[in-house]
C-alpha cells in the first residue's frame, strides 16, 4: 500500500535526446493481483473434487466384481460430480460478478415475487429435512436491479439457512421496508456462527468447518456471491449470530427512485 507502480520504456530521439514513456500501473497491477489470487485459490479448490472423481473411477474399475461396493461408489461419484459441477457455476459467477462495480442495466424488480420464486426452488431440500420455510411480513415495493442475480442472493441464504440447520427446524424469511430501504431476513436455528466466524464467512472459499461444507454440498462461495450482488445493487448484508442461537442474515437494498428508470420501462415498452 502506497506503493506507485510505474511502467518506464526510454526510447532514444536522435543522438541528444531520450523520450521518457511512464505509465502509471498501480490500479492494473492490484486488479491483477486480485485475479491471480482468484485464480490459485480455484486451482486449489477444483483440486479436490476432480481427484475424487479420479479415485472414484478407478475404485468403480476395481469393484468390478462387488455390486455393492459398485453402486456406493457410484453414488459418491454423483455427488462428486454435482459438487464440481455447482462449484464451476458458482466460479463463473462470482468472476462475473467481481469485473463490475454497480448494475448499470437493470430493471424495477418485485422482490415480493423473488423472494416467492427463491423459497419455492429451495423447496425439495426443505422438504427432505422437514424444516419449514415461513415467510412473513408486508408486501416491498420494486428495487432496481438485476433480477436473475437478486435471485441467486437470496436462493443462496435460504440455501445455507437449509444446509447447516437441523431437521424439523424452522427458516424465517422476514420482510420489510424503511427509510428507503428494503430488508429481506434470513433466519435459521441451526449452529450459529461465532464472533470471529462472522468476519470472514462473506470472503471465497472460506468456511467454518470445511469437512463439513463438502458433505452438505457447500462451495465456500455462496456469501461471497451475496456479498457481490448486494453490493452491487447499492445494498449490504450482514449476520446476526451466536453459536448455538442460530443465525439470521440481512439484505438491506435502496428502493427504486422515481427517475431511476426511463418511464417507458415502467409501461412495459421496449
Ligand atoms: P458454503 O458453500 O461452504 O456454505 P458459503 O460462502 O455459503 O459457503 O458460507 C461460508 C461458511 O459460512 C460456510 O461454510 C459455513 O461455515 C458458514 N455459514 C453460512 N451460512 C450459515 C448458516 N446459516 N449457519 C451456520 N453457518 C453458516
Amino acid at each position: 500500500q502506497g506503493t506507485m507502480i510505474v511502467h518506464v520504456r526510454v526510447a532514444p530521439l536522435g543522438d541528444d535526446y531520450i523520450l521518457l514513456l511512464a505509465d502509471d500501473r498501480t490500479e492494473i497491477t492490484r486488479t491483477e493481483a486480485i485475479r491471480n489470487d482468484f485464480v490459485a485459490n480455484v486451482s486449489h479448490e477444483l483440486k479436490t473434487p476432480v481427484s475424487a472423481i479420479s479415485l472414484l473411477s478407478e475404485a468403480i474399475d476395481g469393484a468390478a466384481d462387488d455390486p455393492v461396493a459398485v453402486h456406493r461408489f457410484t453414488a459418491r461419484l454423483y455427488k462428486e460430480s454435482a459438487r464440481l459441477g455447482a462449484m464451476v457455476q458458482d466460479i463463473i459467477e462470482l468472476s462475473r460478478l467481481q469485473g463490475t462495480n454497480i448494475v448499470v442495466e437493470g430493471e424495477a424488480v418485485d422482490i415480493n415475487a423473488v423472494i416467492a420464486e427463491a423459497v419455492d426452488r429451495n423447496k425439495l431440500p426443505a422438504e427432505e429435512k422437514q424444516i419449514n420455510i415461513s415467510v412473513g411480513g408486508k408486501s416491498l415495493d420494486p428495487v432496481f436491479g438485476d433480477r436473475d442475480l437478486l435471485m441467486t442472493a437470496l436462493r443462496n441464504l435460504i440455501d445455507n439457512a437449509i444446509r447447516y440447520s437441523g431437521p424439523g427446524t424452522t427458516v424465517g424469511v422476514g420482510i420489510r421496508q424503511r427509510d428507503g430501504l428494503i430488508q429481506v431476513s434470513v433466519t435459521d436455528q441451526g449452529p450459529g456462527i461465532s464472533a470471529d466466524e462472522q468476519d470472514r464467512i462473506f470472503e471465497r472459499f472460506y468456511r467454518v468447518d470445511a469437512a463439513r461444507s463438502r458433505q452438505t454440498g457447500g462451495t465456500g462461495l455462496g456469501l461471497s456471491i451475496v456479498k457481490h450482488v448486494v453490493a452491487n445493487h447499492g445494498g449490504e448484508v450482514t449476520v446476526w449470530s451466536q453459536p448455538g442461537q442460530g443465525s439470521t442474515f440481512t439484505v438491506r437494498l435502496p428502493i427504486l427512485e422515481d427517475g431511476q428508470l426511463p418511464a417507458e420501462d415502467f409501461s412495459g415498452g421496449s
